[in-house]
């Protein structure tokens, strides 16, 4: 048996999976990626929550397996996600998504929560996921990464949203679509032109592409070259802070020739990662002096 925890119950016929829900990370395009244990889970369970049957029903398909569907999203009725509860107390109920893992940026967290205030164990199952894919292909810091789900379609909400992660010392993770990529691109490059931005496209698919570079370049490049298919938006994080103070105060002697105080400090502070409050007492000090 591949699977590892509390699956098997003494109780039921063999082969047959304890009561519960089974959440099922599935491919997000190439189907050689689905695990040995979902395909187990998927084989055994006695139904299948999901997003879409059609799309859920074509990957059972390639698997040659055939079981009873329920379409699931956290839009779903209130009564209709309680029959979904209730069918959990004595049948192996699987959760999946259309792709990838459920609850990313996809349904499902109402019925987990609701299984779980009722009582209902509930298993994962591990396996792809586009965010987790897409930071690994792109070569970006990722001792520490903040995955912020789709960014805003608004123009307006989209830069509040940057600016207000701005501040994170980690690189940015976003979904996005072909269609809205240039819009996302040009708001990055207006709130952090600096940053080292990566586009990672089609993940697991025949046509998989990795594009990093400042936001500029990249709209250079997609404007040229429209993107097609499933995008994830990586944003490097701020610039590391300079080595020495005495690099920034250079940098900031060289500013003041020709700006004001706080102009040299905000150029300074983009520049170095230095804060720039700190950077405008020792403007006004150089100035004084
Ligand atoms: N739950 C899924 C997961 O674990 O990755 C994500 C579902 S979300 C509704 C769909 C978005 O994921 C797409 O719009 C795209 O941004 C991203 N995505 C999914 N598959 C992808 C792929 N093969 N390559 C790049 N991005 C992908």
């Amino acid at each position: 048996m591949v699977h590892g925890g509390r699956v098997t119950d003494a109780t039921q016929p063999e082969n047959s999976l304890a009561p519960g829900l089974y959440i099922v990370a599935t491919p997000i395009g190439n189907l050689g990626d689905i695990t040995l244990r979902a395909i187990d889970v998927l084989k055994r369970c006695d139904g299948i929550a999901c997003e879409d049957t059609r799309v859920t029903g074509k990957l059972l398909k390639h698997l040659g397996i055939s079981k009873p569907m329920w379409r699931y999203d956290d839009h779903s009725e209130h009564r209709d996600r309680s029959r979904l509860v209730e069918s959990t107390r004595d049948r192996a109920v699987a959760l999946v998504s259309d792709a990838g893992t459920p609850m990313v940026s996809d349904p499902g967290y109402r019925l987990v929560n609701d299984c779980r205030a009722e009582g209902i164990p509930v298993t994962v199952l591990p396996g792809a996921c586009a965010a987790v894919a897409g930071l690994a292909l792109s070569g970006l810091p990722n001792d520490r990464f903040l995955f912020a789900g789709f960014l805003p379609s608004k123009e307006k909400a989209r830069r509040e949203m940057l600016e207000e992660l701005s501040a994170i010392d980690s690189t940015l993770v976003f979904y996005e679509t072909a269609p809205r990529l240039i819009k996302s691109l040009t708001t990055i490059g207006e709130v952090l032109p600096d940053r080292e931005v990566a586009v990672a496209r089609e993940l697991t698919k025949l046509h998989e592409e990795l594009r990093r570079g400042l936001p500029a370049g990249l709209i250079a490049y997609f404007e040229a070259h429209p993107p097609k298919g499933e995008i994830v938006l990586l944003v490097g994080p701020p610039p590391e802070r300079v080595a020495s103070e005495e690099d920034a105060d250079a940098m900031l002697i060289d500013a003041l020739r020709t700006m004001k105080a706080s102009q040299a400090a905000a150029q300074v502070a983009k520049a170095t990662g230095v804060d720039r409050k700190t950077l405008y007492a020792r403007a006004m000090e150089l100035r004084s002096a």
